[in-house]
Order: C-alpha cells, then structure tokens, then sequence
C-alpha cells in the first residue's frame, strides 16, 4: 500500500480504531465529554501499561544506579514555591496575559483550617522532595538517579490532536544526579539511552528529531534542553526532553549531599530525561498503523512489537460448530494461558473475520485448530506482518510462542 494513502486521514483512522476496539475512549462521554480527558479501555490500558513496564524495566529495575519511588500527587505548597511553579509554570494567553496552569484545589474540611494545594503538574517534585530520604536510606554513590511514574496535571489552555495535549497524563521521569563538571557527559549518555528504548519499543525513528530547545523557549528551572520531536499528522512537535536542571532544584529545596568517603558537601547536578508515556502510546500507534492488502483483501494491521502488543496470541477453532475442534482450541487456550498472559480464544465468525480482528489490534500470532489436528497432533500458527502459516506441534507451541514473544 502506497505510504501517502495510508498518511491520508492518519489521525482520524487512529482515533477511530482506538474507540472502536476498546484502547481509547474520549473523558466522561456519556455526559457529553470533558476537554483534555481520555479513558484508556481494555487493550489501550494494556499497552500503556507494557510501554511503562519497558520503560521501568529497562530505566530502573535492570540498573544499579537509579532508585524508585511513587510520590504523593498532593504535595505541601511550599513545594511549589520553592520549585518555581507557583510564579512561573504559566502559559500566555491570546492577549499575552499570563495563566498559570497549575490546577489548584483545598486540602481540609473546616474552613478555618482549609490550605490550597496543587495538583502536581510534573512528578519531578516528587523526586526531589525525596531526595534526602532516598540517601539516606540506600546511601548511593554519585552519579544516581531516582525515577518515577505517575500522573501530571495542566490546566492547558487549549488541550488538542488527541492524546498529545490532555489535561491530566502519565509522565515517566528520572532525576540523575551528578558531579557539576561531568554534567555534559552524563546529558550524552541519556541523550543516547533515551534513543536507545525509543528503538527497542518500536517508534519509527526516521520521525524522531533531536532539536536543541532555544533559551527563550525552555522551562524556567532548565539552562540547557534537547527535545526528541515526532512528526505527527498535526506536525512536527515534542515527544520526550531531556533538560540539565543544574542545581536549581536541590538548591531551591535546600538539600545536598555529602561524600561519605570524603565528607565532601555538594549540590549535584541534575540531568532529567522525561518522558510523556500517553504520547510514546500515540507515537507507537502512528509508527505501528499499517495497511497492505493479504490474499487480494484490504487490511488495517498494527506493527507491534510482541512485548508491547495488548494480547499475545489468539486461540481459534477452525469451524465454532465442530465440538471436537472447539474442545481441543479451549484445551490449548488454558494450556497456554498458564503461563503465557494475555491470550484470548475466538470463534466467533469466519476464521479471515478473526484473523482480521486480530490484526487491526495487533495479536502477533494466531493459532488455529483444524481438521489436521486430531490426526497429527499439530495446529497452524499464523504470523501478523506476513500472514504466512507454520504447522506446529501442539507439545511444542508453548515454547515455540514464548520464544518468540518474550
Ligand atoms: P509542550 O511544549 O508540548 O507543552 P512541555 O515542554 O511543556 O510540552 P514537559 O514539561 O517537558 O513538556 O513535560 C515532559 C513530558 O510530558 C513531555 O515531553 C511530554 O511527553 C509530556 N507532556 C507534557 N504536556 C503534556 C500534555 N498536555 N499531554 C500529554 N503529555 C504531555
């Protein structure tokens, strides 16, 4: 299929599959939507939570040097304060008036005891307050980072293109906290990190640009920023950052660290690589969306990386009125799902209807039981990208699929 006419109403096909077979639903829409707001269903909230799981996995729980935390969403106000965001995370308006776009609401019941507070419009803060605690309790080395998943809240003025600019969103970041003078090797080592998971969960990264954020144009606490911008259908715009925070922070917090070895005091220095984790979901859908024609019919399928796919593996029988084929698919089905999550029995239509059904959301592989199965103990298993079939041994299949998909 010609690449223009699959770029032809990009977002609007992707929006569309995504309501139509359960990964994303607009915020309250039943009661007529709320801007900036979508609800993750069964399959979108499964790979959001496999592309959070890469990330966690790759940023965190296979490294030495970076610690995990999940911090409160409601923080002191003090916190804001001091972070910079009470005077400066503002947004122009139309007429240049400035607009805060931090979310505030009351923490308390009695009047007289009622304080405003935040929501959190960065995870960021999260860490840094926890900074202290986090040496004090696993006592690392410089350099170290402290990482978190969670959600952010902006008052955007004018949220937009679907996923890309919501109100309320998953961020996945890292504090990493270095020796001032080796600031500038740690930002090209993250720079390279952070391109490295890009690849490995997918993104076509022949849309993917690094660009060297102007002064004018960075965050209030950044002195030096690199974007990693994605061409979408509504243009080329950020993806993920990468900022040097300095000591901004830790120094606004008043925090420091000692050597233990020394007893040197410093303010380390900050390198944050960021991640918004609903736009990695909406960038690994545009680079996964395809469409060719198999055995001369149209088809919509989505490249997903196996790890990444919201199901695994789809059990069919061949005919869902032959009993003998429909018990040994069922059979199979929870042989498997044992030990392999996420895979799903169908026999509902004709086997091309499945395989279809199975493709426009991504399944890598599908099994079928057919005639040849009671004869020779053996099924089909069907490859997503080329359709092409292979006859595997039932004792074999297990191992056959978690090779391929783990
Ligand atoms: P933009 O310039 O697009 O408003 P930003 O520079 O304000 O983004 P950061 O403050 O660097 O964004 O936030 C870190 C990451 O959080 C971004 O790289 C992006 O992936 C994600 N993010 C930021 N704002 C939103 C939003 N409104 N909706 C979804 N994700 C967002």
């Amino acid at each position: 299929m010609k690449e223009e006419k699959i770029k032809e109403n990009l977002m609007e096909k992707i929006v569309s599959l995504c309501k139509r077979r359960g990964f994303v639903f607009p915020g309250s829409e039943i009661y007529g939507g709320l801007a900036g707001t979508w609800d993750y269903g069964h399959l979108g909230n499964e790979l959001l939570h496999n592309i959070k799981q890469s990330w966690w996995n790759k940023f965190v729980a296979a490294r030495e040097d970076v610690y995990g935390i999940r911090a409160a969403i409601l923080m002191n106000t003090k916190v804001w304060e001091a972070s910079g965001h009470v005077a400066g995370f503002a947004d122009p308006l139309e007429n240049g008036e400035k607009f805060n776009t931090m979310f505030k609401t009351q923490i308390g019941a009695k009047k007289e005891e009622i304080t405003t507070s935040y929501l959190r419009p960065e995870t960021a803060q999260g860490i840094f307050v926890n900074f202290k605690n986090t040496v004090d309790a696993f006592h690392p080395k410089l350099p170290f980072g402290i990482a978190q998943i969670g959600k952010a809240f902006r008052n955007e003025i004018a949220p937009r293109d679907f996923l890309f600019r919501q109100r309320e969103f998953d961020q996945m970041e890292i504090e990493y906290f270095v020796r001032p003078n080796e600031w500038q090797k740690f930002f090209e080592y993250w720079k390279d990190e952070m391109m490295e998971w890009m690849e490995e969960i997918g993104l076509d990264m022949s849309r993917v640009h690094d660009v060297e954020v102007p002064e004018k144009e960075r965050a209030h606490y950044s002195s030096h920023t690199v974007d990693f911008e994605f061409e979408y259908p509504f243009g080329q715009k950020e993806l993920f950052g990468l900022a040097y925070r300095a000591d901004f922070d830790l120094k606004n917090h008043n925090l420091s660290y000692q050597d233990q070895d020394t007893g040197e005091k410093i303010i380390p220095h900050v390198i944050e690589p960021t991640f918004g984790a609903d736009r990695a979901f909406l960038a690994l859908l545009l680079s996964a969306y395809s469409e060719d024609n198999l055995g001369n019919e149209p088809r919509v399928f989505l490249k997903l990386k196996p790890t990444l796919a919201p199901v695994k593996v789809a059990i069919f029988p061949l005919l869902h009125n032959k009993p003998e084929l429909v018990k040994k698919a069922r059979e199979i089905y929870a042989n498997l799902k044992q030990e392999i999550p996420n895979i799903v029995f169908d026999d509902n239509g004709n086997i091309g209807k499945r395989y279809r059904r199975q493709d426009e959301i991504g399944t890598p592989f599908c099994v079928t039981v057919d005639f040849d199965t009671p004869q020779d103990d053996t099924v089909t298993v069907r490859d997503r990208d080329t359709g092409t079939q292979e006859r595997v041994k039932v004792t074999e299949l297990k191992e056959y699929i978690k090779e391929k998909i783990l």
